[in-house]
């Protein structure tokens, strides 16, 4: 109860996190954002740290901020153990079944099996189950590097990937800061708005 506690008033935090991002705020050109984040539960705790979710959250914000698009934490909750390791697009579907209405969910889960080289683990994922895109959300799993939720957050804003060195749509990556350039910026705009106009995001 304890450990709840803290993590909801840790990320209680992030609403002021665009001030202190940039200085004068850019205005935003929709209404906030809403992240409904659930965190699969083990045996051992949670798969992850507040402070790692947190630092997930900063990087989008970075990354978005700039040009108008803000997040805020609807809510933090727990996700059972059972999605803790998702091996199959079965096990990724199921978690539609959990979705909340009116905010973008996260799912943060401790293994996320590549569904098309079972040999591999993903960082994450945007999902929908059978394409249905009003049944959409990301997953991102515990050792993600620190740009998947906004790589993933790019997806949901109908981003494609790109061959650009450091483009947060790439995978070719040196470690620098991560961008979006005018276009990619103007389709995540375009994509916010939509989601506003159709409710599939409510403001606050
Ligand atoms: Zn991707």
């Amino acid at each position: 109860m304890k450990s709840a506690l803290f993590l909801l008033l840790h990320l209680g935090s992030l609403c002021r996190l665009p001030v202190a991002l940039y200085d004068p705020p850019v205005p935003p050109v929709v209404p906030t954002v809403r992240l409904s984040i659930a965190i699969a539960e083990t045996p051992e705790g949670p798969v992850q740290t507040p402070a790692w979710v947190y630092s997930q959250v900063v990087e989008a914000q970075r990354v978005y901020n700039a040009f108008g698009i803000y997040f805020t934490h609807a809510e933090t909750r727990p996700l059972d153990s059972s999605f803790a390791q998702l091996e199959t697009r079965k096990d990724r579907d199921n978690l539609a079944g959990l979705l909340k209405k009116g905010v973008l969910n996260v799912f943060i889960v401790e293994s996320l099996r590549d569904v098309d080289d079972p040999r591999l683990y993903r960082g994450g994922v945007h999902w929908a189950p059978n394409g249905d895109l009003t049944r959409q959300y990301v997953i991102v799993a515990a050792g993600a590097g620190s740009t998947t939720l906004a790589h993933e957050i790019g997806h949901y804003f109908k981003l494609q990937h790109t061959f650009v060195t450091d483009n947060l749509m790439s995978y070719d990556r040196t470690g620098g800061v991560v961008f979006l350039n005018s276009k990619q910026k103007a389709t995540v705009v375009t994509s916010a708005r939509a989601y506003t106009r159709s409710k599939e995001l409510l403001p606050e």
